[in-house]
């Protein structure tokens, strides 16, 4: 039992008024990744470095690329067996047209008891938070036993190159638990789509439009591979179902281009043709089924398109080289995750949660991957993503996060390290 003076302890040293202005400060930083412009995660990190010095912490940087360095801060206290990792990333996406924005992207100007700016919401306020918590654990004097590890990790919108060094690195190796710091709206998300995204390409004859026997038309492939990407679509929502917090699966084609590259002109039959699908599962699902299902796709699909052209060129008395070509490639592999819910990690932060807000809380799952889909999927670490900010909200002109959620976020965070490292659940 976590006593009531206990809890209190660690919650007043949560200075709400110090984890507005570190917002701010990590808002104002530009960190979006834009070797044109010159940003990138190297100020921000340098900042966040600065910062945890002189809160005492342990802290290191590691250059995952170049100009682009994750910040591991720890905190260890005695001896125990669990490693609680806080996870927090420091790129934010670009607040593309400036002039639709009714706020300075990087003013972290407040109105009411919301701060606009690119990141407020996902996830430089929540990062806030994170470093907040571990702060005020080391200052309440607590025991705790085992160590939090504070991932403050570059790159997290596209390739997750931060996450893949600090799990390179070793720092990953004995982590029990991880709380991935993401806008969720408060919700206590224990899983996570996947994504497997692929490239078709469809290889036939360039032609006149006025001579289409002369050459040989990618066209009826592409036709043929979107029905039965859609016909796998729906043989996997039968047998797999909807998931409880992630909806159904899907596979989406998102990009259709003919020709593959180069200028399209109406009289000139492409000689190449690309399709890219989108793929999103959920726990129910198998990547390597999937992959091995595309796979066999391809292999059919040309085969009838090839036979197709052969029974029509006998029609128009014509005799074409019939060798039209279908190749298939995997761009992103990202596998759902999906955390027991008798999980500590997982009890941490419902008891956490329960403290503060009083309520019994909700569950939810995460649309897209995060950086925590790599700490699941290579080294198999529960994690729950949790944060402030509103669910649809990242990404968008005019990002804002509520201020008071955000420092309801830093105490949940704060007791859910509390709960987990606390000596009698950790001995
Ligand atoms: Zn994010």
């Amino acid at each position: 039992m976590i006593s009531d003076e206990i809890i209190t302890k660690v919650l007043n040293e949560i200075d709400a008024d110090e984890l507005i202005n570190l917002t701010a400060d990590l808002v104002r930083i530009n960190s979006v990744w834009d070797p044109a412009a010159g940003t990138n995660e190297q100020e921000i990190a340098e900042y966040v470095f600065k910062w945890a010095q002189q809160q005492g912490f342990e802290a290191q940087m590691d250059q995952a690329a170049p100009g682009r360095p994750n910040v591991i801060l720890t905190s260890s206290f005695e001896p125990g067996k669990r490693t609680l990792m806080f996870e927090g990333h420091t790129d934010v996406v670009t607040p593309g047209d400036l002039s639709a924005w009714n706020y300075d992207p990087f003013g972290a100007q407040i109105a009411g008891r919301r701060m606009y700016g690119r990141g407020t919401n996902d996830t430089k306020g929540n990062l806030a938070a994170m470093l907040s918590a571990m702060a005020a654990l080391k200052k309440s004097g607590i025991r705790l036993s085992g160590k939090i590890i504070g991932g403050v990790l570059c790159d997290e919108e596209d390739q997750m190159l931060g996450v893949r060094d600090f799990i390179q690195r070793g720092h990953a190796d004995t982590i029990t638990g991880a709380i991935i710091c993401e806008p969720e709206d408060g919700f206590i998300c224990i899983t996570q789509k996947g994504a497997l995204r692929a490239r078709f390409t469809i290889t036939g004859k360039m032609s006149h439009g006025a001579m289409p026997l002369a050459g040989l038309n990618p066209a009826p492939a592409v036709a043929l591979l979107i029905q039965r990407l859609h016909k796998l679509e729906q043989a996997t929502v039968k047998a797999s179902g909807r998931d409880e917090f992630l909806g159904w699966p899907s596979f989406t084609p998102t990009v259709i281009q003919a020709p593959a590259s180069g200028a399209p002109q109406l009289n000139v039959m492409p000689g190449e043709a690309q399709l890219l699908v989108d793929i999103r599962t959920i726990p129910k699902q198998s990547h390597p089924e999937i992959t091995r299902q595309l796979k066999d796709l391809t292999g059919k699909i040309q085969k009838q398109v090839r036979r197709d052209y052969e029974a029509y060129d006998k029609i128009l008395t014509v005799q074409r080289n019939s060798d039209l070509n279908l190749a298939q490639e995997i761009l992103t592999d990202r596998p759902c995750t999906l955390t027991d819910r008798s999980d500590p990690i997982v009890q941490a932060a419902h008891w956490a949660t329960l403290q503060l807000t009083g309520k019994e809380p909700e569950y939810a799952g995460v649309p897209g991957a995060t950086d925590g889909t790599f700490l699941r999927s290579l080294k198999n670490i529960p994690i729950v993503t949790l944060g402030a900010g509103d669910r649809f909200v990242p990404h968008q002109v005019d990002e804002w996060v509520d201020l008071d959620q955000l420092i309801e976020t830093a105490k949940i965070y704060a007791l859910t390290a509390l709960h987990y490292l606390y000596p009698e659940n950790n001995t």
